[in-house]
């Protein structure tokens, strides 16, 4: 049976992004196809209940670890707190993955959900992971980060 490996949906062409915008990564589609990997796409934010498109949000007050641990929050550019959609989107993806057996994933890097390296706390690219990214390293999930391309 091919592994089944998660991946940020708008690297793999859906319109999901806050923007209704899409970072299709035809390279990453090719190599994971060449891997004789299943691609699971999945958009937290959308999962949380977050429409698209919506206004751009970022963590707020510390890093994916403090929301995850209720110490910060997650609002978007009006000043809305999310956070509770963001922790849905984000538990949402880890059930995706112990249910199919997902080991690995490839996410979106600079996402306040899906960033691995980088994300954003209050509006400013910092090093650190997005929420959803966090909490599935919590549970042994490996993530790659991946740039993707805006179309
Ligand atoms: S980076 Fe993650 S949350 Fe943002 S649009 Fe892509 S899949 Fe959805």
């Amino acid at each position: 049976m091919s592994e089944r490996v998660l991946v940020s949906a708008c690297l793999v062409g859906t319109y999901c992004r806050y923007d209704a915008r899409t970072n299709f990564d035809h390279e990453l589609l090719h190599r994971l196809v060449a891997e004789g990997c299943t691609i699971v796409p999945f958009c937290p934010e959308e999962a949380g209940g977050l429409g698209t498109p919506r206004p751009a949000a970022s963590l707020s007050g510390g890093g994916a670890a403090e929301v995850l641990d209720g110490q910060a929050r997650v609002l978007d550019i009006h000043g809305r707190d999310v956070t509770d959609e963001f922790l849905r989107g984000a538990r949402a993806a880890l059930e995706t993955c112990r249910t199919q057996g997902i080991a690995r994933a490839y996410l979106k890097e600079r996402s306040p959900s899906c960033g691995v390296c980088a994300t954003h706390i209050d509006e400013v690219q910092v090093a650190g992971p997005g929420l959803t990214t966090a909490l599935l390293q919590r549970h042994g999930v490996e993530c790659t980060p991946i740039e993707g391309r805006k179309a």
